[in-house]
């Protein structure tokens, strides 16, 4: 790893807790991991200690059996000193929303996160519509994927639904700047883009914590695609505004982060992950000297197999790539005669 302006990037604690058992990571705060049937084969979820006013959780895991059986563990030993009163939902993706309607209903929680996830979770996990099929159809064809793995990647159309059974019903709504107590914490509410429409991560900053989501992660770079529903969407503009906005934070906070270890040097890491995307932009423009395709491009960052779930977010990637040099106004696309858009470098 290059070592940057900023300092290195450097992990305090050098081992996750076992699945069921749980960590203190700071005074109040426990890191609790669960397993997940992915390649990223797990996801960080936080506990807050509240005192009387009960436990805060950030995050849930998937919607399936092993997840709430992992939660009932937990709910009957390490949390079971005090209620449950809060369930915190940092965005929509069916690791983080999967298990808290359940979890709610469960514990008799309120359930807190920002208004754009919440309504975005409901509409997907509500399963496609005709109209979002056609979408979709359109959508990928427009790509230049050759028929099989057009068939694949439609043919995964519904997945949301299958890992979030349910959404909860009523929300507590939570925005950028505002203050969320837990105990005589007072977690700040920071909000970002582009990894989704309006995440939400909780800065305690007299405690020099910061609970990230997927906003920044340690090892990998978050998935920043555009989705059918919003072809010409920019969300890499989002994500790399988000990256500057870490600036504000001091740079010794300890991250803790929905995938991997906890890690000091967010400065330095937030330089990294811009510098990944604005190296992805500049190879890409490089090879769009000659039209290419969605598909090539995608072929050309990832250099490898990929499944029908991989290539979703490889083929999302690529285009919110290519959007913003459109936006950026050093790309053009066009259709061409078939109906599969081109891009040229200007
Ligand atoms: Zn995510």
């Amino acid at each position: 790893m290059p070592s940057t302006p900023n300092g290195d990037v450097t992990h305090p604690f050098c081992s996750a807790p076992e699945p069921g058992e749980a960590l203190a990571v700071a005074p109040g705060v426990l890191w609790i991991r669960l397993s997940l049937p992915f390649q990223l084969d797990h996801i960080n979820l936080w506990a807050l200690d509240g005192g009387e006013a009960g436990w805060t959780l950030v995050d849930t895991g998937l919607g399936d059996r092993r997840t709430r059986e992992s939660w009932e563990r937990l709910l009957t030993t390490v949390l079971a000193d005090k209620p449950v009163r809060r369930v915190v939902v940092t965005h929509f993706h069916p690791d983080h929303i999967g298990a808290a309607d359940w979890l709610v209903r469960r514990t008799g929680a309120e359930f807190a996160a920002s208004l754009t996830e919440w309504l975005i979770a409901q509409m997907l996990a509500a399963g496609p519509s005709p109209a979002f099929d056609a979408a979709a159809e359109r959508f990928y064809r427009r790509s230049g994927l050759d028929a099989d793995p057009l068939a694949a990647v439609l043919g995964r159309q519904g997945a949301y639904a299958r890992g979030v059974p349910g959404v909860p019903a009523v929300l507590t709504r939570l925005r950028a700047g505002d203050r969320l107590a837990v105990g005589s914490t007072r977690w700040t509410v920071i909000g970002g883009g582009g990894h989704t429409a309006e995440p939400v991560s909780l800065h305690d900053e007299a405690g020099g914590l910061l609970i990230s989501g997927d906003q920044i992660l340690p090892r990998i770079s978050p998935n920043i695609s555009v989705w059918p529903t919003e072809p010409d969407a920019d969300p890499l503009a989002d994500y790399l505004a988000s990256l500057e906005a870490w600036s504000a934070l001091p740079a010794d906070t300890l991250v803790l982060p929905s995938h991997g270890l906890p890690f000091r040097g967010l400065h330095a890491r937030a330089a990294e992950l811009a510098g990944h995307h604005r190296a992805r932009l500049e190879e890409i423009l490089e090879f769009c000297g000659a039209p290419r395709t969605a598909a090539a491009v995608t072929r050309r960052l990832f250099d490898r197999p990929l499944d029908p779930h991989q290539m979703v977010f490889a083929i999302g990637e690529a285009i919110a790539h290519l959007n913003h040099l459109i936006r950026r106004g050093d790309l053009a696309r066009e259709a061409g005669p078939d109906g599969i858009d081109l891009y040229r470098r200007r």
